[in-house]
């Protein structure tokens, strides 16, 4: 087998909306910030179906937000998933907040729990343009610290060291939040305040925390949230985060927009600017993940449950190109709905071959879901393509066999499919 084009082939999640046993009360269908309302065994339930849907799929790498929770498990349970995953070849990384987003510990009486922390302790608060302290506005959970407070960022580090020792984690992502910077006169000398997310403070703030890392474990693999994408600017003119954390350290870069400039608003102004992603613009980064919101409903992209098998057909080759490393989309959705499950096995098999065609991606398992390997490759083609031969939904619905699961998937597919049509009609009328 040759090498997978993308070494990093990444899911990202929320506990909370991660919803694979659908036996399970409480679940949401997006968010952050939340509360975690489902039965405490829900968590392994949930997710050890994820992890082996991914190992299937040949995905490697599975972010976590709410890891840590005191409602479903804390440490043991973190740990029984880190290794269900390692045998099953996916890593599992905790999501770490970096003075905000709950810190290691998301939710809990622990002493690495920032929403504790600032509980006990607010003047540790970050604070806002007017001197207000970032406390959340009532959810506790969106409270943020100022990191460039001495004792806040000592229990940053420490709580990094406890995570690698008590946890042992094959993987850790950061994040430095994008819901309120610290605006305190030592951030303010620190660099621009006005944008949602601080790339100085990626630069100040990670290169410690990844040696502490490093120190406990070099092979760790770690990565990191840039919200939004890059610009020629960044590419011609690192700017200071890429140039002071280690190479191998990925940074995963929000690209929706930049595939798809037409999901952002019309003013990405506190985003900071946006650039239409072009294979001469590379990510200034040596090691780059690129995120896809489509059919996530987050960055203003298609909600959970749309069909975005075109897109990822369409994009992928410009991904490649421009030289990243890594793709992550969301795996909250169970791959029992047709959607979600067409979606991921398009995804995975575009995150071996960027270059796959329809036939290549029939042959891999898609023609194995819908029965007929030349009848998904024409499917797949219409999607990228966005041309639906005018028999292709009769075909499709007449493949279907007299029930079962595949017999669902067809004739969903058949509608999805007449509507593409509908659509495809409406944008050349208008032209
Ligand atoms: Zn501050």
């Amino acid at each position: 087998m040759p090498e997978p084009d993308f070494a990093y082939r990444t899911f990202y999640t929320w506990d909370h909306s991660t919803n694979w046993d659908l036996t399970q009360p409480g679940a949401r269908r997006g968010g952050c910030h939340e509360p975690y309302e489902k039965p405490p065994g829900a968590f392994i339930e949930d997710y050890t179906r994820l992890i082996d849907h991914m190992a299937e799929l040949g995905l490697n790498h599975l972010i976590i937000w709410g890891a840590l929770r005191d409602c479903h498990g804390g440490v043991e349970a973190l740990g029984r998933l880190i290794e269900y995953g390692l045998d099953a070849g996916v890593r599992v990384a905790p999501g770490v907040g970096v003075g905000c987003y709950g810190g290691v510990y998301y939710d809990g009486e622990h002493e690495f729990s920032l929403v504790r922390l600032l509980r006990d302790r607010p003047e540790l608060a970050a604070v806002d343009a007017d001197g207000r302290p970032r406390l959340g506005d009532g959810n506790p959970r969106r409270s943020v610290a100022c990191l460039r407070n001495e004792e806040a960022w000592d229990w940053t580090l420490r709580s990094i060291r406890w995570l690698m020792e008590a946890v042992e984690p094959p993987a850790v992502h950061f994040e430095t939040g994008d819901y309120g910077v610290c605006s305190c006169e030592r951030c303010r000398a620190a660099g621009r305040r006005d944008l949602r997310a601080s790339d100085d403070d990626l630069a100040e703030l990670l290169p410690p925390l990844v040696e502490e890392i490093r120190r406990h474990a070099p092979d760790c693999w770690v990565s990191y949230n840039h919200y939004t994408g890059y610009t020629r600017e960044m590419m011609e003119q690192p700017p200071a985060f890429a140039r002071a954390i280690p190479d191998d350290v990925i940074c995963k870069w929000g690209v929706s927009w930049m595939l798809e400039p037409e999901c952002a608003p019309e003013d990405t102004g506190p985003w900071g600017p946006l650039e239409p992603m072009r294979p001469d613009v590379r990510p200034p980064t040596r090691s780059s993940m690129a995120h896809l919101h489509f059919a996530t409903g987050w960055w203003g992209c298609s909600p959970r449950g749309t069909l975005e098998i075109g897109r990822f057909l369409r994009d992928f080759p410009l991904l490649r190109e421009v030289g990243f490393e890594g793709v992550c989309t969301h795996g909250e959705e169970s791959a029992l709905d047709p959607a979600g499950e067409l979606n991921y096995h398009v995804f995975a098999a575009l995150a071996e071959n960027a270059a796959a065609t329809p036939e290549q991606i029939a042959a891999r398992s898609v023609g194995g879901l819908l029965g007929e390997e030349e009848l998904a490759a024409q499917v797949l083609a219409a999607f990228r393509d966005e041309r639906v031969p005018s028999a292709l939904p009769v075909r499709v619905a007449a493949a279907a066999p007299r029930c079962g699961q595949r017999r669902v998937r067809l004739l969903w597919l058949a509608f999805e499919l007449q509507r593409l049509a509908e659509r495809s009609r409406q944008a050349a009328a208008q032209r």
